[in-house]
């Protein structure tokens, strides 16, 4: 297999983020009976994520399920927004699901982490500390649990980056969407990034259990696609580190 199956469409959403322009990539699986998407892009930005779902013949009323890989502010930026215009259903991780509802305060917005930040950085933070996206989590997933979309894609529990992440794993086609597990910079696969990974230790155990799927390509959130050959760099990693 040298290309993405057509129905993995790998989003390019660029935009402003903690005063600086990122690009981050949510994935939309494309099924007759119903998208699945992949994290919703940078917060307040929904038109960008409409206008990125058209560009793929979708919209948000075709949307069909969501599935938040984890509560961070990047990542769920837009659901509360989706889920009101398409009724989705949300999956998420039983750890994260509680700071994603908007009951406790998202981690990486704790006050002590912002205090380490940069002023603008820190001051972007703060503001969405005030008013995070919240949205209510559907469904509770759990390692192993399959979603009957895109010919089966199986949920991986993968803590680490946070207490809830997770990976989903398509295995009729050996890819992997990883969310922040494992990052792609400069063309190459790399390990989690430890400045923004809450729990080392337990993220790399989780980049032994990606390794072990032997995906041949693997979409990192930020980044994009890595592959054909990912399973052999992701053994790398998973050995020796970074
Ligand atoms: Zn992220």
């Amino acid at each position: 297999m040298s290309a993405l199956p057509d129905a993995v469409r790998v989003l390019e959403f660029e935009g402003p983020f903690r005063g600086t322009r990122v690009t981050v990539h949510p994935v939309l699986i494309l099924d007759p009976q119903g998208h699945l998407l992949v994290d919703t892009g940078l917060p307040g930005q929904g038109e960008t994520l409409r206008r990125l779902l058209a560009q793929h013949g979708a919209q948000p009323a075709t949307v069909r399920w969501l599935v938040l890989t984890h509560q961070d502010l990047d990542h769920i930026g837009n659901a509360p927004e989706l889920v009101a215009e398409s009724g989705a259903e949300v999956y998420a991780h039983r750890a994260d699901a509680p700071f994603i509802q908007g009951q406790r305060l998202l981690l990486k917005l704790a006050p002590e982490r912002l205090a380490t930040l940069a002023p603008e950085a820190r001051a972007f933070f703060e503001e969405w500390a005030k008013h995070p996206p919240q949205v209510r989590v559907s469904h509770l997933v759990e390692d192993g649990d399959k979603l009957p979309v895109g010919g089966g894609v199986r949920v991986v529990y993968t803590p680490g980056h946070t207490p809830g992440h997770l990976s989903l794993y398509l295995e009729a086609h050996r890819v992997l969407v990883a969310g922040d597990a494992l990052v792609v910079a400069d063309g190459q696969l790399r390990g989690p990034r430890p400045e923004v990974t809450l729990d080392m230790a337990e993220a790399m155990r989780s980049v032994a259990k990606l390794a072990a799927l032997e995906p041949e390509f693997v979409v990192c959130y930020h980044g994009g696609v890595y592959g054909p050959g990912a399973a052999r760099r992701l053994q790398e990693i998973a050995s020796v580190g970074a």
